[in-house]
């Protein structure tokens, strides 16, 4: 059904104050964002309520990325009829008739700010209840959880028929939480915790090691493409590629096998920390979660961790694998992830890191390369490159599909 317009709910409204200014603004703005190809829509941010006008636009479409947009906790699509019963009576039918299966009941559900109106609540329920029994064979009203509900507000400005209330992405508007790097691989794990932190509201710039040539274009273009998947959640994404080649290579080369690992953790890891002090950003978000790999031990993070004291914010650490690959399918970054272009990270892994690294002995590992030289030469040579929705960076590139077939 093509409504007139649509409702939106906020979420975390315990929020007050200035943060729940701030809340509203930024949810306004995002709003606007998603929706800035409609043309003809009005967004008007209330202190309670958040108004979209649709005149005329696609409500399918609008509903669709209004589901992506975080700190919206539920909306409804409504139509504005004008002021007469007979009108009312039209369109409730319609919108009972467009929910109906055999069996299902309803209920009508009535306010009336409009004292004026010459039927009272109880008129009306009665005048739009006989219209959808008389109109839909076996219908019948069930006061207590009906199957469907329309709600009817008789306003000063108009009626307003809604019924369907829709499941918002919840969390908080993406800016309210400031700005964070986020190190993103090419992996599974990585997509899904940058989801969950724009989640609380944290605008994010992706960090990304690779190392050509042991490292493919295809393996870049991968985690470019995982970046253009996550703008629809937060907007443009900047996507900071970071070059690893020389480090590992000395690593490899200077470091005993046991702590090649951690070591090369430690060197992303500060890389990560020197972008996001001269970034302005707050804090490093991670894909790590506890007990999968040989680096996420808890050893292993406060090997590696030792290198800054920036926040590092881990959203996976208690997530089991199975509930990460599902949320990778509900934001459709699965398919992509488990493409099998090599990382820098399964290059130069060694058959068996150490599991428990010790931190003192990291550290000795760590003083058998140029840590200055090499941060400044990789720092030196980081691309900046502004990622925005819908952007090709695979199928662009022929290759790739050469290379899988
Ligand atoms: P993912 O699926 O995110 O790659 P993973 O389970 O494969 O995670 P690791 O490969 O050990 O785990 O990586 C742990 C985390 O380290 C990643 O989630 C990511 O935050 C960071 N990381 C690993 N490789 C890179 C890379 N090439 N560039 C940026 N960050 C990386
Ligand atoms: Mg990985």
């Amino acid at each position: 059904m093509q409504y007139t317009e649509i409702m939106v709910r906020y979420g975390e409204l315990s929020t007050k104050g200035k943060n729940r200014k701030d809340f509203i603004k930024q949810l306004g703005k995002n709003v606007k964002r998603v929706l800035h190809n409609f043309d003809h829509l009005k967004i008007n941010a209330r202190r309670d309520r958040l108004h979209v006008t649709l005149n005329g636009e696609n409500s399918d479409k609008v509903i669709d990325r209004l589901k992506d947009v975080f700190g919206i906790e539920t909306f409804s699509p409504a139509m504005k009829v004008e002021k007469d019963i007979d009108a009312v009576k039209k369109v409730a039918l319609e919108m009972v008739k467009d929910q109906y299966k055999p069996g299902m009941t309803f209920k009508i559900d009535t306010r009336r700010q409009d004292k004026n109106f010459p039927l009272d609540t109880h008129e009306i329920n009665e005048a739009l209840g006989s219209a959808i029994v008389d109109n839909i064979d076996g219908i019948k009203a069930k006061m207590n959880k009906p199957d469907i509900t329309i709600r009817a507000e008789f306003r000063m400005n108009g009626v307003f028929l809604s019924s369907l209330t829709i499941l918002g992405s919840g969390g908080l508007p993406v800016g309210t939480g400031g700005r964070a790097t986020m190190m993103l691989s090419g992996g599974i794990d990585s997509p899904v915790a940058s989801y969950l932190g724009m989640k609380r509201g944290v605008k994010l710039d992706m960090v990304h090691f690779y190392s050509p040539p042991y490292t493919s274009e295809q393996a870049l273009a991968k985690a470019k493409q995982l970046t253009e998947k996550l703008t629809r959640f937060g907007g443009n994404i900047q996507f900071l590629q970071v070059p690893f080649t020389e480090i590992q290579e000395e690593i490899k080369e200077k470091v005993p096998e046991g702590y090649l690992m951690t070591v090369q953790r430690r060197m992303m890891l500060r890389l990560t920390a020197a972008l996001t002090i001269s970034r302005h950003c707050k804090g490093i978000f991670t894909g790590e979660s506890l007990g999968q790999v040989a680096s996420q031990t808890l050893e292993s993070m406060m090997a590696i961790n030792d290198v800054t004291n920036m926040p590092v914010l881990r959203p996976l650490t208690s997530l089991d694998k199975t509930e990460i690959i599902r949320i990778a399918e509900n934001i459709d970054t699965y398919e992509l992830s488990i493409m099998p272009f090599e990382d820098c990270c399964t290059v130069f892994t060694p058959p068996a890191p150490r599991t428990k690294p010790n931190l003192y002995r990291t550290r000795e590992c760590e003083n058998m390369i140029d840590v200055k030289g090499l941060m400044e030469r990789a720092l030196d040579n980081v691309k900046i490159v502004d990622i925005k929705p819908g952007e090709e960076f695979l199928n662009a590139n022929e290759d790739v599909f050469s290379e899988l077939l």
